[in-house]
């Protein structure tokens, strides 16, 4: 019984570290969307990703709500792995001179940010599931659901994005 909940003990702290990186991820990408909004030449990219700036200020929201809860720090962590994909979405941003081909760029960035996303909420709403924490659980599956419903979009338009990147000069 000891060796349980001592096991519990750990994962909850993981899952506490996990949901502390999210935060700092999800902050991370509320101030680097409204670059890549500004950056987009296609109205439906702009449209798209502004409503996704949206859910994202949503997402940062349940977390803290999340946190709360468990007492765990917001503000404590910075999420590396969030830094580095933004920096390389930026990259793009800056050396892509033509505006059909940036935007291509711009959902490639965005994409990998969605992946990282769904991995992440993935495994801390397993982690929930696995500790009892039902109401997180349900928080956390909402907000996963919403950021494969971002790279499924983003999927749908990079088909006419990409066609236009290919006939750039
Ligand atoms: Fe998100
Ligand atoms: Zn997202």
């Amino acid at each position: 019984m000891k060796f349980i909940s001592a096991n519990l003990d750990n994962l909850k702290k993981l899952y506490i570290d996990q949901l502390q990186h999210l935060h700092s991820a999800e902050t991370q990408i509320t101030k680097a969307l409204p670059k890549m909004i500004e950056k987009a030449s296609d109205p439906q990219l702009k449209q798209v990703l502004q409503t996704h700036l949206q859910e994202t200020q949503g997402h940062v929201a349940r977390l803290e709500q999340i946190l709360q809860n468990s007492k765990g720090e917001v503000d404590s962590k910075k999420s590396k792995g969030m830094a580095a994909l933004i920096a390389e979405g930026e990259d793009i941003i800056t050396d892509a001179s033509d505006e059909a081909v940036r935007d291509a760029g711009i959902i490639a960035a965005a994409q990998k940010v969605e992946h990282y996303e769904i991995a992440a909420y993935g495994t801390v709403r397993t982690f929930a599931e696995i500790l009892g924490l039902d109401h997180d659980a349900d928080l956390l599956d909402t907000t996963l659901e919403e950021e494969k419903h971002a790279d499924v979009v983003l999927t749908q338009i990079s088909d006419s994005a990409n066609t236009r990147a290919d006939k750039a000069a």
